[in-house]
């Protein structure tokens, strides 16, 4: 599943392709992804030109020039590619058998060439929205998500009013997507191991008595932010260093510390613990117990 370092290498690598670009045709090969598509889903986006290709939390964000915004979401296995667009019959030859889930196929035409920006998705998990962007921020899929776990949206202040008396593990706590947005299953557990903190500790533990952060909880924000910020890097790296056989941005290899390593040894220097598996709220956190506390 696509985590926010995958969503932000998908948005790297369309932005050069689509920013700017006009949407000469759409092709929609069946109603729904998900959800149903936006009604006159094509009509409502040909002849646009894109302004921007953003994100937010795992949402990308195509603004367009009539103010409306295509949201993005990729779901389990959801994937873009940009392949030149060529006139028709060339390329029949060289799609596998990847095209019959093509769902949706943007022609657009800009300061990269004519190109053809396809929507993969074999699970159907991903869906497509458009609002209003005046309406943006209060959309359904928007209003409720808290902080992104990039750059300086994040700090301890912030996450210590958020943290203050709660009784949930920092685990949960980390999930929350009201709290931070687009942190998923894997970055939390990477982020717990190399603050050292357990995710089965009380996130209200690591606010102090007049509600600011203790020093942990500032590590643990450095430690966000790191974790995030080294899987966008790998994700750039792929971009630039090879393209996949199949075309797909935004799948790169991960190298983790914690996550899915039970019964490895720990990492950490001087640490002789081994990775634990445990379930919290029905998902696998993966820790070692001996120097995450
Ligand atoms: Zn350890």
């Amino acid at each position: 599943m696509p985590e926010l370092p995958e969503v932000e290498t998908v948005r790297r690598g369309l932005a050069p392709a689509m920013e700017g670009a006009r949407i000469d045709r759409l092709e929609q090969r069946r109603p729904d992804l998900r959800f149903p598509l936006p009604a006159r889903f094509g009509a409502r986006l040909e002849g646009r030109t894109i302004l921007s290709v953003k994100r937010r939390a795992k949402y990308l964000l195509i603004e367009l020039d009539d103010g409306a915004v295509l949201i993005s979401h990729l779901g389990m296995s959801g994937s873009f590619r940009v392949e030149e667009d060529a006139p028709l019959g060339r390329f029949h030859h060289a799609r596998g058998k990847q095209a019959r889930h093509d769902h949706i196929v943007f022609h657009v035409d800009g300061p990269a060439g004519a190109v053809r920006v396809v929507y993969n998705d074999p699970r159907r998990f991903g869906f497509m929205a458009l609002a209003a962007g005046r309406s943006l921020e209060t959309h359904p899929l928007m209003r409720d998500l808290g902080m992104e776990p990039t750059g300086n949206h994040l700090n301890a202040e912030a996450l210590a009013r958020r943290f203050a008396g709660k009784t949930a593990p920092l685990k949960a706590a980390l999930l929350d997507q009201r709290i931070i947005a687009g942190l998923g299953n894997i970055y939390v557990c990477e982020a717990l191991w190399r603050a050292r903190l357990s995710p089965r500790r009380r996130a209200g533990t690591l606010v102090n008595a007049r509600g600011g952060p203790v020093a942990r909880l500032e590590t643990l924000v450095h430690a966000v932010r790191q974790v995030i910020a080294a899987a966008i890097e790998a994700g750039g790296s792929s971009l630039r260093d090879h393209r996949q056989t199949n075309g797909a941005l935004g799948y790169f290899q991960h190298r983790f510390n914690a996550y899915d390593r039970e019964g490895q040894p720990c990492g950490h220097t001087g640490c002789s613990g081994t990775i634990k598996r445990i379930v919290q709220s029905g998902r696998s956190t993966f820790y070692c117990p001996a120097c995450q506390r």
